[in-house]
């Protein structure tokens, strides 16, 4: 068997390197949460065994040591995305808490009774329920953009409903079901066009393809630790700097304060006026730690990697009789997420029987309601793929999808 070229990555995951229900582990639920390697792993050691100390306030030398760690991290992560600044670098405790910032801080700036936001039927709930709250409390109007058949955002929709209306566009960059890729630039500049703001939920897109947020011209871009090889619990709001200036911070409190009076306080400047406490140091260097090892293998090369791996599947999968897949077949368009439902076996039904032969997916409505009822699926099955996932675990992943419809309806032999 030729060695494929990320194989040796296995090494780096104990995780990964384990036996589950008698069969080795095949781990394709990293849409969800993906492995962390031993450099992540030695990180938050190291960190904990030589540096941990409160961060900014304090002068001796553990402090200084923890607080150049955690703003050296934010340097790493502002020159990963191509941010301009590390003012635009917020952290935050993932992409949730990113996207509800925005619309609290934000939206609550520039959305008024009788304006428009603009989202897709593909979001995340965390890309959707910040926004209805949003809308409710300003009587504004939540709009949703069409898909195609084939899952991708229908940009002649798109377009038409891009108005002088439209203050906020919230779009992911890439689905968690479907593994879409949104043109995110191209709607940025008709966005833009209209004097409205882009927001992008980077969270599936950040992990696996190279992000440029100024090339993208992003006004917010949200994502995960997690999801990339970090600890979790840290995350990323990505703002320009002039509207970030303009925001208030959602909390107050330690840190983020310059002078506090009896009856009014002031800001520090960008980025801690929006880090309210103490924050997750340990996690931000995790998160930096990740970086470093992704920028080894190069996000290039981590794409062209999980494109392989669902060019080499998809015909496979679409040889399966009652298999119905989701999203485009166009791998051009899409990253290694990929949902399915097999005919008469609910996609619970599925999940558990494919972890019976060792391999991990997902069931359910992974957060996205909106889309279910959209494509009238009331769960899907989904697998996700990353760098350290191999083509013969592709074919495992087949084999399970064999055994298992042929357990659920041949019944057992
Ligand atoms: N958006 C997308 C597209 C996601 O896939 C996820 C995680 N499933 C989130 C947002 C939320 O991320 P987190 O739970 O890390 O805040």
């Amino acid at each position: 068997v030729p060695i494929e070229p990320f194989e040796h990555l296995k090494k780096d995951f104990a995780i990964l390197n384990q036996i589950v229900n008698d069969e080795p582990l095949v781990y394709l639920d990293n849409a969800a949460t993906t492995q962390k390697p031993e450099a992540v792993l030695q990180a938050l050691e190291t960190y904990y065994h030589t540096s941990n100390a409160n961060v900014h306030r304090g002068v001796h030398t553990l402090a200084e040591r923890a607080t150049s760690q955690y703003e050296g991290s934010r340097e790493v992560i502002r020159a990963f995305i191509h941010a301009s600044e590390t003012a635009e670098v917020l952290f935050t405790r993932g992409t949730t808490t990113s996207l509800n910032w925005v619309a609290r801080s934000f939206g609550e700036l520039i959305v008024e009774s009788g304006d428009e936001i603009l989202i897709s039927y593909m979001e995340h709930h965390s890309n959707i329920i910040p926004w209805q709250q949003l809308a409710k409390k300003k009587n504004a109007k939540l709009i949703y953009m069409e898909l195609t058949e084939d899952g991708q955002l229908d940009l002649e929709d798109v377009k038409n409903k891009i108005t002088d209306k439209t203050k906020i566009v919230s779009l992911t960059h890439v689905s968690n079901v479907l593994g879409v890729v949104n043109p995110i630039k191209q709607i940025a500049d008709w966005v833009h066009e209209q004097n409205g703001y882009l927001v992008v939920d980077g969270a599936q897109a950040v992990p696996h393809m190279p992000v440029d947020v100024q090339a993208l011209d992003a006004d917010f871009y949200a994502f995960s630790g997690h999801k990339m090889l970090g600890p979790t619990g840290i995350g990323v709001l990505y703002g320009k700097r002039a509207l970030l200036e303009q925001m208030e911070p959602i909390e107050f409190g330690g840190e983020m304060i310059d002078f506090v009076e009896e009856q009014d306080s002031t800001w520090k400047e960008l980025p801690w006026k929006f880090e309210a406490g103490t924050p997750n140091i340990a996690g931000a260097i995790g998160l930096a730690a990740a970086i470093h090892y992704l920028n080894n293998i190069g996000m290039e090369n981590i794409m062209q990697h999980e494109r392989e791996i669902v060019e080499y599947i998809m015909p496979k999968l679409e040889a399966i009789e009652g298999l119905t897949l989701f999203g485009p077949k166009d791998v051009a368009h899409r990253t290694g997420v990929i949902s399915f439902n097999i005919d008469g076996i609910h996609p619970h039904d599925v999940a558990t029987a494919m972890d019976m032969e060792g391999v991990a997916v997902r069931a359910g409505h992974h957060c996205a309601q909106p889309l279910m009822t959209y494509m009238n699926q009331p769960a899907t099955a989904r697998a996700s793929f990353y760098l350290y996932n191999t083509k013969a675990e592709a074919d495992k992943f087949v084999e399970a999808i064999i055994a298992t419809k042929e357990f659920f309806l041949n019944g057992l032999n």
